[in-house]
């Protein structure tokens, strides 16, 4: 494993927690794909991954993560807790799973996948993870896929605060109130689905915005991203992509760039609606 290099900036969390900004997002990720991204990643110095129950492939990530030799206190690990084990009992029963299937004592950080409103049971998943973080099972918690209205319930109604809201988040839908609200009271912002899922990657503005600072459209869109101040965990099987998708600091958009990449918000989800989920 080659050294953290020192460019990927940490973010800081409640309690002196740090998350890296940059990581590889574990979803889609195959089975047998997964040793070698794995490794792939390490060497290229991801230290951060983002995983999920709901990814199914957490035992193959703990598996792939013993194979490689790589340091547990060198690693920050995600993962998330699914939308059918809301609760308080169901909740820990299934962060017991998830630190059983990637084989760790500790997470780093642990959050709701989605707050399924519906149900009416995220406060009492969330004083669940409270507890686990309490115990020292977990260092930080937080939520994804909360909008403004879940998360003042939340606030609201909870002792602690969620360290991070992981929302979807591009050039085509920017979360500009939500990111701002997010400010407001502490929480760290991270982008799922940075790319658009592959979909921005070829709008005329990104691709020239690209060419003018010699990087490919993923890296600048992935730049944009960390100027704005939000950690992000592309996603990638290849391991040439996997290698670029974390090479970002050779250069910086201008204010210029970063102006043009706003004019981009189309203001609509691609992905559902945390209000039906
Ligand atoms: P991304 O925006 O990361 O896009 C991934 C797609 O882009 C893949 O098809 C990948 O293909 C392609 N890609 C990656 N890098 C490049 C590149 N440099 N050039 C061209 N194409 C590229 O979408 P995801 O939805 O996967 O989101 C990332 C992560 O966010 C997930 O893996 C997961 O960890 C998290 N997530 C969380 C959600 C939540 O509800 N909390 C919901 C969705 C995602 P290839 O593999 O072939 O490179």
């Amino acid at each position: 494993m080659t050294a953290q290099p020192p460019s990927v900036p940490l973010i800081g969390l409640p309690h002196g927690v740090q998350i890296p900004q940059v990581g590889l997002g574990m979803f889609k990720i195959d089975d047998p794909d997964m040793a070698g991204v794995v490794d792939v990643a390490l060497r290229a110095g991801y230290r951060h991954f983002d995983l999920a129950a709901y990814y199914g492939n957490e035992r193959a990530f703990g598996h792939a993560l013993r194979e490689s030799g790589a340091a547990r206190d060198e690693l920050f690990l995600t993962s998330k807790v699914w939308n059918t084990d809301h609760g308080h009992t169901e909740a820990l029963a299934a962060f017991e799973r998830t630190r059983a299937h990637l084989g760790v004592d500790v997470l780093d950080l642990y959050l709701i996948h989605w707050p399924v409103p519906s149900a009416g049971r995220y406060l009492e998943t969330w004083q669940a993870l409270e507890g686990l973080q309490q115990q020292g099972l977990t260092r930080a918690i937080g939520v994804s896929n909360f909008t403004r209205t879940h998360l003042e319930r939340l606030l609201a109604q909870s002792d602690v605060k969620p360290a991070v809201n992981q929302v979807e988040l591009h050039p085509y839908f920017q979360q500009r109130c939500l990111r701002t609200f997010h400010h407001e009271h502490g929480i760290v912002t991270q982008a799922w689905s940075p790319l658009g899922r592959g979909a921005v990657l070829d709008d005329p503005v990104v691709v020239e915005i690209a060419a003018r600072h010699h990087v490919s459209p993923a890296q600048a869109i992935l730049r944009w991203h960390l100027q704005l101040g939000t950690v992000v965990f592309p996603k990638s099987s290849s391991p040439a992509r996997i290698a670029a998708n974390i090479d970002l600091f050779g250069f910086e958009l201008d204010e210029d760039d970063m102006q043009r990449m706003r004019s981009l918000d189309r203001g609509r989800r691609t992905g559902p609606d945390p209000d039906s989920m």
